[in-house]
């Protein structure tokens, strides 16, 4: 580092002694290092790749080499609660100290101690342009820490946004289905009430058994089960709760969704087949963000044979396994079809062609299976309807031990 009482190289005059040239190199040399290190600064944030942690593991390390006495010289950059040091790393009275700030807010300092005394300068033992050097390290950190902050903020309220959208469209098909739902759920409890009035006149008149009264309570018991069931089916899918990924089978995921999916088929004289795989290997997997997939899917596809007057109305869901280390669900309908133009607009958001459909669905189904790594398309039926197709990849140690 050059002294403040050297001449300036840019201003000087020609030096006319051999003390003042090697005089003037020094300074030109410390400000080549000073130079460095900001070119070294910008070149580790280039080459972070999405990391602070190495820019600040790296930026320490640039300072050690910047000051005069780098033998002597070790760093220390706090920000928040977290701390980087060269590995020399020790407390000294001989420090020089930057504030970092984020947003306006104190968070910490970038500091360099020297660990042995050296001849007094501008600041202690250390230079101006040292100082100079310092600040500007610590502004553009600062600036840095508030760019990944800002970033890191935006992804998270990115995905709490996704996360409330899916969960909205979930509850808004629960809307859709209200009604069937009631109906569905109407029976089992109609049926209930009808065997317990039978029950109770035969009581009455003492023409049966305990044998007979047996089957009827298991009959009653059959059915509040299988009104429970819906309900608890229904409550599952409309809570609102955060993501949460667990090894799944998507033949059982399917299965349970069946019943509320049965809900619109029968309405809609629809027949619902599982063609299922037997050898399934398991998946990780938000259970009930596939299940929305899934009934999505067939609720599009008993819409498109809504109307026509085919003799036959199915829908078929299928599931098998690829070689790719992936599970693949197929759900095809032999409806209406898609137009010949139809493409990827079928995925963005709000596009529909239903008078009451919102077109959100395949939409948030597509961002539920990339969430989970798979993929999502569709292809049209060689004979009519369509077939959409999603697939998730199975767990590595499954896909390892198969291989
Ligand atoms: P919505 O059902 O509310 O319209 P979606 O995002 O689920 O929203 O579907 C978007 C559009 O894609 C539908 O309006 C329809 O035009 C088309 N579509 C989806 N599934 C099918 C299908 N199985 N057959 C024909 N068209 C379909």
């Amino acid at each position: 580092m050059s002294d403040k009482s050297q001449p300036n190289p840019a201003t000087a005059t020609a030096p006319k002694t051999a003390d003042e040239l090697c005089l003037l190199t020094c300074a030109l040399r410390e400000r080549v290092k000073e130079l460095d290190c900001l070119y070294g600064f910008s070149h580790i944030v280039e080459n972070a790749a999405g990391s602070l942690e190495y820019i600040l593991v790296e930026t320490v390390k640039l300072l050690r080499s910047a000051w005069e006495y780098p033998d002597i010289t070790c760093a220390r950059i706090v920000v928040h609660e977290d701390e980087f040091t060269t590995d020399n790393y020790s407390m000294s009275p001989w420090i020089q100290r930057a504030p970092l700030h984020v947003y306006g807010e104190h968070v910490g300092d970038v500091e360099v101690y020297y660990l042995e005394e050296r001849p007094q300068r501008h600041e202690g033992p250390f230079h101006a342009e040292e100082r100079k050097l310092l600040d500007a390290i610590a502004e553009r950190l600062g600036h840095t820490v508030e760019r990944f902050e800002g970033e890191s903020l935006l992804r998270e309220k990115e995905h709490e946004l996704r996360e409330r959208l899916t969960h909205l469209s979930r509850v808004s098909t629960m809307g859709e289905m209200a009604s069937n739902i009631a109906h569905e759920v109407n029976q089992p409890l109609t049926a209930i009430g009808t065997y317990a009035q039978a029950c109770q006149r035969l009581v009455e008149c003492d023409a049966i058994s305990s044998q007979e009264i047996f089957d009827v309570l298991t009959r009653i018991t059959d059915e509040a089960l299988r009104a429970g069931g819906i309900i608890h089916r229904l409550k599952d899918l409309a809570r609102k709760r955060d993501s949460a990924r667990v090894q799944c089978d998507l033949n059982d995921l399917i299965r349970s969704v069946e019943q509320l999916a049965a809900v619109d088929t029968r309405l809609h004289d629809t027949q619902l087949h599982l063609v299922l795989s037997r050898s399934l290997p398991p998946v990780l997997a938000d259970g009930i963000q596939i299940q929305q997939v899934i009934l999505n899917l067939i609720r599009n596809g008993v819409d498109a044979m809504d109307g026509t007057d085919l003799a036959l109305k199915e829908v078929v869901v299928r599931t098998v396994r690829r070689r790719k280390g992936e599970v693949e669900v197929s759900v095809s309908d032999n409806g209406c079809g898609l137009p010949e133009t139809a493409g990827e607009e079928l995925f963005t958001p709000f596009f529909t062609t239903k008078e009451a459909g919102i077109g959100v669905g395949l939409s948030i189904s597509r961002s539920i299976i990339d969430a989970h790594g798979g993929r999502m398309w569709f292809s049209r039926n060689p004979d009519r309807g369509t077939t959409f197709f999603f697939s998730i990849p199975i767990l590595p140690e499954v896909s390892n031990d198969a291989a």
